[in-house]
């Protein structure tokens, strides 16, 4: 069988084609761009480019991006404070705090500190309520693209058993509320580490969708011939032909899976490009919520 690459790239492209245009008609309408407030803690070079990648994305869709970067002493009241501003903030429709914060104790009560009508992540409990009781509001951004990947692949959803290796607050949880929700109506199951025999799940399984931070953890004789496998995992493996030494792996095995999966995503270039995308989408639909547009 000839496994299907679900390229990440080229959706997240397409999708922020749309944004880009949208972002134009709300300026149009709103006179002024949709933005997202960024707030930095500490100078990590992994945080600081995840940063930059947002930052750009932001200009290149016609959104404007506003950045609040604190020092990695910075104590609760400091980080707390620039939310504060952000909230406050009329031209910033959207707020992400990059995590991890070096005191990762402190992470909790920043979220709940933000607008949860500006909370772009979806992290906020009030947006883990709404998510939960299908309401309107920001969905998680990984788990949402991996849905606009499904969607736009052709890969269906409706009466699919999806089964999801891992339970995290970011990524599995709230894609198996997303996945069982009517509309996308799939059958879902969640494995973690105290799952029995993980491979008697995702054989069964249509769509696997592996979260796990773990390289190795879908191996190819866990999942049944055409199945669909979205991999979430991103691992950097040492790698001494490589001039940063390592190289990026997802959670899945992806070459014994060629030619036996039916769709397959890669590591890099497949849900990673989708994350920051949705990320952009969020901050457009908060800005239209916001101005009632
Ligand atoms: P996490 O918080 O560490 O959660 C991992 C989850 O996987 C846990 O629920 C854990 O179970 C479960 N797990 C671990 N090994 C397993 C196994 N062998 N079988 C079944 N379940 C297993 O990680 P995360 O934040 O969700 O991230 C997961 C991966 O996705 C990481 O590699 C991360 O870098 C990547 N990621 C990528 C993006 C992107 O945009 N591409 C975004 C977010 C995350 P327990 O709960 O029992 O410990």
């Amino acid at each position: 069988m000839e496994t299907r690459i679900l390229d990440g790239k080229a959706i997240a492209a397409a999708v922020r084609g749309e944004i880009a245009r949208e972002a134009a008609a709300f300026e149009a309408s709103a006179g002024r761009k949709a933005g997202l407030g960024v707030v930095l803690v500490g100078d990590h070079p992994a945080s600081r480019s995840y940063v930059t990648g947002k930052e750009k994305a932001c200009a290149e869709c016609g959104l404007a991006s506003k950045e609040l970067a604190l020092p990695g002493s910075a104590g609760l009241e400091e980080v707390l404070a620039a939310v504060a501003s952000l909230n406050g903030d009329a031209a910033v429709d959207g707020i992400l705090v990059q995590l991890p914060l070096p005191d990762p104790r402190m992470e909790r009560a920043v979220i709940e500190a933000i607008d949860p009508d500006k909370d772009v992540d979806g992290f906020h409990p009030v947006n883990v309520g709404r998510l939960v009781a299908g309401l309107d509001g920001p969905k998680p951004c990984t788990p949402a693209g991996i849905v606009e990947i499904l969607r736009r692949s052709g890969i269906e959803t409706a009466g699919a058993e999806v089964v999801v290796l891992g339970r995290s607050g970011i990524v599995g949880r709230p894609l198996s509320v997303m996945l069982s929700q009517k509309g996308l109506d799939a059958t879902v199951t969640v494995c973690h580490t105290k799952t029995r025999d993980v491979g008697s799940h995702t054989r069964r399984a249509d769509i696997v969708v592996v979260a796990a931070g773990r390289p190795g953890t879908l191996s190819a004789d866990m999942v049944r011939e055409g199945a669909a496998v979205i991999d979430v995992g991103v691992n950097r493996i040492p790698d001494a032909s490589r001039k940063s030494g390592f190289r990026l792996a997802g959670d899945a095995d992806f070459e014994g899976l060629l030619g036996k999966a039916g769709a397959i995503t890669p590591v890099p270039g497949g849900v990673g490009p989708m994350t920051i995308t949705m990320l952009l989408r969020n901050t457009l639909d908060a800005a239209r919520r916001r101005a009632g547009i």
